[in-house]
């Protein structure tokens, strides 16, 4: 595909992955056109006005080791609205309200965790010995075979205890499928990575601003934007190997030189009808997994003065891991505001918004002495049954090339070596672009 001019690209799918891979392309020279089927930018990592305040599509958080997202946000001037812990620091709280916290020391990894694990007060001595037996085989970097994250634990004899306040708590969230169905390699490749690699690695970070702040300030770098306009359908030329034109959903035909298709699997198979003959795997093999966000608004009751909403502030945490709840993380976004966030929720889905809400308040107010005296006001439940897809253990998760030279595919589902992430959407992006624009 390389030629050295400038390329007239559309990017279809306007998430981070085909942001990224606009942005990139767009500051090598190349003029990109991007087609969103929403009115919003952002994809799954956006946000929308429920009751006339902006809330984000379900909490986002980022880790320290996230380095591509990192840069990239950079890049789009937007760096200043993320916050990063200095350390990483976990407050993690028990159903009756006990806490205990995580919290990293001044000392290289692994060692930076030591001190504050082993004053972890959910766990007992002999579960803190059975987690820093398999925090051992992990950094040793061995293969692991086609097994569950659970078989795995249940080979290096992790007790009860520790699958259920340490392991099931951070690693459920982070990859957004039970332990049953994790792919063993995801997560000693998370652990690795954001535990054992480096001290700043693991700290949390989440955006300060509505998440689709940040995507319009990389589409501005674009040279147009349809937003609301779907495409439909791509031209194919056989003869030539190359993809000629797209048309949208309202017919129009639009022809470009390159294009980044930057779409969730399922969304991509209903372009492509026939992925097979773009080389690309069986889309249909990807399984989405969902996360249920409970959006809780309250009043502190009959101690709503001033000073009271400021204690309340001191001792309501800005985000907290609730240990046997199937609210795994709550964080404050404001004042007398939490959203409560359910990961791997297929059991949830069911529920009614009203059954859903509840259930959050309990689970918070239980873990959260200083809310026990609140009512709650306002609530909103969001609900995304494809929050994240896996890939099969035997299926390899393709990269950006395709049967069409001037195709490339991006999304956080691609082989990025990342699971399905904000990190691996940029990552994504970026590998598709330099796809087109480099050699083999
Ligand atoms: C509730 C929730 C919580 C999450 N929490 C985290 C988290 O804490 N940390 C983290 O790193 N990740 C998290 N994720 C995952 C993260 O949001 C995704 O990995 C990432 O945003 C995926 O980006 P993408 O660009 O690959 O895909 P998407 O964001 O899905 O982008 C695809 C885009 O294509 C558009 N589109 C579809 N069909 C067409 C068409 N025919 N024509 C034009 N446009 C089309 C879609 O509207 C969409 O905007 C979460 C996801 C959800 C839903």
């Amino acid at each position: 595909m390389p030629s050295g001019r400038a390329l007239r690209v559309a990017i279809v799918g306007g998430g981070l992955a085909g942001l990224a891979a606009g942005y990139d392309l767009a500051e090598a020279g190349h003029e990109v056109e991007l087609f969103e089927r929403s009115r919003l930018l952002g994809g799954r990592a956006t946000s929308f006005e429920i009751d006339g305040v902006e809330v984000d599509n379900g909490q986002h958080v980022f880790l320290g080791c996230c380095s591509e997202f990192l840069r990239f946000v950079q890049r789009t001037g937007m760096g200043e609205h993320l916050h990063l812990q200095r350390r990483f620091e976990a407050l993690v709280i028990d159903r009756d309200g006990t806490t205990s916290m995580l919290r990293a020391a001044p000392l290289p990894a692994p060692w930076h965790l030591l001190g504050s694990f082993l004053r972890f007060g959910h766990l007992g001595m002999r579960s803190k010995i059975e987690i820093a037996r398999a925090l051992a085989a992990a950094s040793r970097n061995g293969r692991v075979s086609d097994e569950s994250f659970a078989q795995w634990l249940q080979r290096e004899q992790q007790g009860e205890e520790a699958v259920r306040v340490f392991w099931r708590p951070f690693f459920v969230p982070a990859l957004n499928v039970s332990l049953e169905e994790m792919d063993a390699r995801e997560a000693l490749f998370t652990l690795r990575t954001a535990f054992l690699s480096e001290a700043g690695a693991a700290r949390f970070g989440y955006a300060t601003v509505p998440l689709a702040k940040i995507s319009e300030a990389a589409a501005r770098r674009l040279a147009r934007v349809h937003r609301a306009t779907s495409v439909a359908s791509l031209e194919l030329d056989e003869s030539t190997r190359h993809v000629r034109a797209l048309t949208t959903t309202s017919g129009e035909r639009h022809e470009y030189d390159a294009f980044v298709l930057a779409l969730t699997p399922p969304q991509l198979l209903r372009l492509l009808g026939d992925p097979a003959r773009y080389a690309l795997p069986p889309l249909d093999a990807f399984t989405p997994h969902p996360i249920i966000d409970v959006h809780l608004r309250y009043a502190q009751g009959h101690e709503s003065t001033v000073a009271a909403r400021e204690r309340a502030k001191l001792v309501i945490p800005s985000f907290a891991a609730l240990v046997d709840s199937p609210v795994q993380w709550v964080f404050r976004k404001g004042e007398a505001y939490l959203c409560c966030s359910m990961s791997a929720a297929d059991e949830y889905l069911r529920r009614t918004t009203d059954e859903l809400i509840e259930l959050a308040w309990e689970e918070v107010r239980a873990a959260l002495p200083a809310l026990r005296d609140a009512t709650l006001e306002h609530s909103a439940v969001t609900r995304n049954v494809e929050a994240t897809f896996s890939a099969p253990a035997a299926l390899q998760r393709p990269g950006p090339r395709t049967a069409f030279a001037n195709v490339a595919v991006a999304g956080a589902w691609t082989a990025t070596g990342w699971p399905d992430t904000m990190e691996s959407a940029v990552r994504s992006g970026i590998a598709a672009a330099r796809s087109l624009t480099k050699e083999p």
